[in-house]
């Protein structure tokens, strides 16, 4: 098994990945926080060339940033055969929205449908497309029936209210 270590940061979501997708296929990795050890930070420069996290190293290749298709040749499972982390059934916007995230997250994912699209394709025109910023002002009145004011940029204090 090759020397694997992670140079990585607590905020950084793409070191997330790189560690979800080594932990996901059982390879052991050593983790280094060079947002704590200075000295450590100063190598990860020495040995990328450039200032970004992740870097992986494995034995003496260097990867920089999460690189899923490398990553994959070097520990990817070939005999997984049928077996998926995700099964999706229906591929409309819902489905289709889950299968893209799954597979952005190298989740290996299967979606079943009797049509891609869903009721999407029987609509001539879709008037509103939840979170883009010309709709959004839609949704900043009040929800028809509840007396409620929604607003964007803010969040509740309390999850049920
Ligand atoms: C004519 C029309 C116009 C519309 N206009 C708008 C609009 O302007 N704006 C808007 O926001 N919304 C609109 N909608 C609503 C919008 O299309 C739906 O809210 C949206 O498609 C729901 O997405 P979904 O992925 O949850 O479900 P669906 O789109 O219903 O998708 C479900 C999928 O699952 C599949 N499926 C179900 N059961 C099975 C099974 N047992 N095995 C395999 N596959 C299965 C279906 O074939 C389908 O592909 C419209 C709907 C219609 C019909």
């Amino acid at each position: 098994m090759p020397k694997v270590t992670v140079y990585s940061t607590k905020s950084c979501p793409y070191c997330r990945m790189v560690k979800a997708f080594l932990e996901r296929q059982g390879v052991p990795y050593i983790s280094i926080d060079v947002g704590t050890d200075k000295e450590q930070a100063k190598k990860m420069v020495e040995i990328s060339g450039q200032y970004g996290v992740p870097v992986t190293t494995v034995d003496d290749e260097v990867i920089v940033g999460f690189d899923a298709q490398r990553l994959n040749e070097l520990f990817g499972d070939e005999k997984t055969g049928e077996l998926y982390d995700v099964l999706i059934i229906g591929a409309g916007p819902a489905g289709l929205t889950a299968g893209v995230y799954c597979a952005r997250k190298l989740l290996k994912t299967l979606i079943i449908s009797e049509n891609i699209g869903g009721q999407a394709i029987e609509s001539w025109s879709i008037e509103n497309y939840m979170g883009f910023p010309k709709i959004q002002h839609r949704y900043r009145g009040s929800l028809p029936g509840t007396g409620r004011d929604p607003r964007a940029g803010e969040t509740s204090p309390n999850p049920g209210d």
